[in-house]
């Protein structure tokens, strides 16, 4: 069926966008705030805490950098309005960071400041590996300053250790490790499912041992099972982890363990940009193609 499943992915471009939100609607919360903010207070009336994402990497001109600032500054500011159990994500290419480093630095530092005022926290994701060094230098300097932040680091990269270690020696590491979602080369990551695998377990290993927050952000029942494996023997604290996944995958494991008593937080995108975003998603997971059309024509 593989071979099904990625020719329905190949041809997902030709057909009308009305479409395509069929398959979309699970991974996207809408096109509007308001669609967001009606997802997150489901999630969290579910137990589940969230973090909104304004979809939209990438941008080509200053003014959509800084019309993304003010996205942003609206999410944080109905957040707090809603008092939701919920964060904000965001993409520094979103901000500016492939036009004018300084800009998107100021942008950033911006959406902190307001951030920090009204008590909401805020995760810089982590983007292709042309952008990781200065996503983690726009993250050292802004850290200083806003304790409410954090980065992410992705386990396929052979320089996450590193950058790991460094991030605890300065006492900033509260991070999200995740796979990381870019197909990034051999000479600068690793391949093999399970040397991702291993790699993933040694940088959460390190952060819960170090009491460093770690958001376990993996749909891989393997990397869910040696977290919590991990998390026993440690003996880790509520406040030094919490479980993450995106919206519409897997939520049946999303269930388990917020009824074992473990945090989860939901990864809520939202945005006029939902096209582009859920064509990736449907790219790198195509079972998930097959899987949506066979429900549409079993339901129909
Ligand atoms: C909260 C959160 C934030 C993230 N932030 C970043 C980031 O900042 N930078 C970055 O590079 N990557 C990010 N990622 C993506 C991550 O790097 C992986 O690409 C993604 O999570 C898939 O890896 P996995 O660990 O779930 O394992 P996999 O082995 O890829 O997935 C395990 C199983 O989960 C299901 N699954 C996984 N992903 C999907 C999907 N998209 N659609 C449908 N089913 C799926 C499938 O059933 C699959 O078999 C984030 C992921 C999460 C959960």
């Amino acid at each position: 069926m593989k071979w099904f499943n990625r020719m329905i992915v190949a041809v997902l471009p030709i057909f009308p966008k009305s479409f395509i939100w069929l398959f979309s609607c699970r991974y996207v919360a809408g096109i509007t705030l308001k669609d967001a903010l009606s997802k997150v207070e489901t999630l969290n009336r579910e137990g589940c805490r969230a973090t909104i994402d304004v979809l939209g990497e990438d941008i080509e001109t200053l003014e959509e950098a800084d019309r993304s600032r003010e996205e942003s500054i609206q999410v944080l500011e109905a957040i707090h309005s809603h008092r939701l159990d919920a964060g904000l994500s965001v993409k520094l290419t979103s901000l500016g960071l492939r036009i004018d480093r300084d800009r998107c630095f100021e942008n950033m530092r911006c959406i902190l400041q307001r951030a920090k005022a009204l008590n909401v926290f805020v995760r810089i994701d982590m983007e292709d590996a042309t952008t990781t060094d200065s996503t983690l230098e726009i993250y050292r300097s802004l850290r200083r300053e806003f304790s409410n932040a954090g980065a992410v680091i992705q386990s396929c990269l052979k320089r996450s250790e590193t950058d790991v270690h460094e991030l605890m020696k300065d006492g900033i590491a509260n991070l999200r490790i995740c796979k990381g979602i870019y197909n990034e080369s051999p000479e600068i990551a690793f391949k093999k499912r399970e040397t991702v695998r291993r790699q993933y377990m040694m940088l959460t290993e390190m952060l819960l041992r170090d009491r460093c927050f770690v958001g376990i952000a993996t749909h891989d029942k393997k990397l869910i099972d040696r977290s919590l494996s991990l998390i026993e023997s440690l003996q880790c604290r509520k406040s030094d982890y919490e479980f993450q996944m995106l919206l519409g995958v897997t939520e049946k494991m999303r269930g388990v363990l917020i009824d074992s008593g473990h945090a989860l937080r939901v990864y809520v995108p939202f945005g006029r940009h939902w096209y582009a975003y859920s064509m990736r998603r449907l790219r790198e997971n195509p079972g998930m193609a097959g899987h949506i059309l066979k429900n549409l024509f079993i339901r129909g």
